[in-house]
């Protein structure tokens, strides 16, 4: 079995509130042993890593995954790359994901109907590096929704359409008992509008799907083992999800009192990731990609973004799990800048620095469904770990650097190696 033991490192394990020294041995694909200084592990016939007092945490989670979108500017260009060039694209925001750090991500949607599926066992199977995927489904919308282009778009074959309309709870109990099929981990529901469709009588604030088809969604996740992901915005939309069981609830930017007091009752079960990054890149940084805001959409992108701070501080203080993850892969918010909404959190919401990794590391593990096994250093968990030169503590800005992301480790196999000058092989005694 292999072993590596790093020595002499910080160690930010998930939950403890504070960093400690101490070695870390890794066999096989797990955690064997922590010491804390002074207290040191022997050697032995492991590979050792001298950490020389750098940062060694758990690897980070992306809540709101899309590694099948590829910076288009319109939903509509998904649907013009060709299947077999977007599965390639997808391969590479994979690699591109765990070079910045991310072991793991939970998929928001796939943006053709087996991108992420594919994707998820190749990585499995060992033939393209990534992290670990919950793979999901398109986004599952009622018609006259986000997802939902135009009628051009509808009437291209399933296979190359960005979403899938359902009208009536037995559409949506056939398309997610399809998917189950196909082998899809999550399915990923619009029950509300979105910022781009009031047009349609389908804004941020409107709940667009009904009990019932809510209810079908949920009843074929539980008998099949899936987990339900939901776009929800408007507060009936995020009351609906807690009321029916929702899994993991994006977005919920207008939550009232109500549907907090709702989230906050489930808070043990449900996890929540507002995505912050999409929506303080499109206010602030759109126009570096050419894109300039009237001022009505200045103003109303500006509500928005102010109404997600305000939900999320008040999410944090009532212990809700709230998860780093932010629609990364869309034009202006670039894939493998993901890292950037921990930043975010603390910036704009009010998270500690440690507040932040916890929720990408522990809260991260427990999110992919693994919450004894995944995200935290310690003894019997898998080692997904990164090797930090620096304190992410005192700059959370640095994981946003994959120069500073030294080591990068998943599964106990080095992603990416430490320098040679830090690593010295140890003879077998
Ligand atoms: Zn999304």
């Amino acid at each position: 079995m292999s072993a590596t033991l790093f020595t002499d490192v910080r160690i930010i394990d998930g939950l403890s509130p504070a960093a400690y020294r101490g070695d870390v041995l890794v066999e096989g694909e797990r955690i064997a042993a922590i010491a804390r200084a002074p207290h040191t592990l022997p050697r032995g016939t492991a590979e050792v890593i001298d950490g020389a007092g750098r940062t060694l945490m758990p690897g980070l989670t992306e809540a709101h995954a899309h590694l099948s979108f590829t910076g288009c500017r319109d939903l509509h260009e998904f649907t013009r790359i060709p299947v077999e060039e977007h599965l390639l694209l997808t391969i590479e925001n994979a690699k591109l994901l765990l070079d910045q750090g991310f072991t793991s991500c939970f998929s928001a949607a796939s943006a053709k109907p087996r991108l992420d599926v594919v994707v998820r066992n190749a990585i499995n199977a060992g033939r393209f590096p990534g992290p670990r995927l919950r793979a999901a489904t398109q986004e599952i919308t009622p018609s006259g929704n986000l997802g939902d282009l135009d009628t051009v778009e509808m009437s291209l074959p399933p296979q190359v359409r960005f979403a899938v309309t359902c009208d009536s709870p037995d559409a949506f109990r056939a398309y997610c008992r399809i998917a189950a099929r196909e082998g899809v981990d999550t399915f990923k529901i619009n029950v509300s509008g979105d910022r781009g469709f009031y047009d349609w009588g389908a804004g941020s604030d409107a709940t667009v799907i009904t009990d019932e088809e809510l209810a079908a969604v949920v009843q074929v996740a539980r008998s099949r083992g899936k987990k339900v992901a939901a776009h929800a915005t408007s507060a009936g939309s995020v009351k609906m999800c807690v009321r029916h069981g929702v899994d993991v609830v994006y977005h919920a930017a207008l939550a009232d009192t109500e549907a907090l007091d709702m989230l906050e009752s489930a808070r043990d079960r449900v996890f929540v990731a507002p995505t912050i990054g999409f929506p303080f890149t499109l206010t602030h940084e759109a126009g570096e990609y050419g894109v300039h805001h009237d001022a009505a959409t200045k103003a109303h992108l500006e509500a928005e973004l102010n109404s997600i701070i305000r939900v999320c501080t008040d999410m944090r203080k009532r212990g809700i799990r709230v998860l780093p993850g932010g629609d990364y892969g869309l034009f202006c918010n670039p894939q493998g800048t993901n890292a950037r909404d921990l930043a975010h959190f603390v910036d704009l919401l009010g998270f500690t620095p440690m507040e932040a990794i916890q929720a990408a590391t522990r809260h991260g593990g427990a999110l992919m469904g693994q919450p004894n096994d995944l995200g935290q250093v310690k003894e019997g968990y898998l080692a997904d770990l990164l090797l930090v030169d620096g304190d992410p503590l005192d700059d959370i800005a640095i994981l946003q650097d994959a120069g500073r992301l030294q080591g990068i480790m998943k599964g106990g196999r080095f992603h990416k190696r430490p320098a040679a000058r830090a690593a010295l092989r140890i003879a077998a005694e």
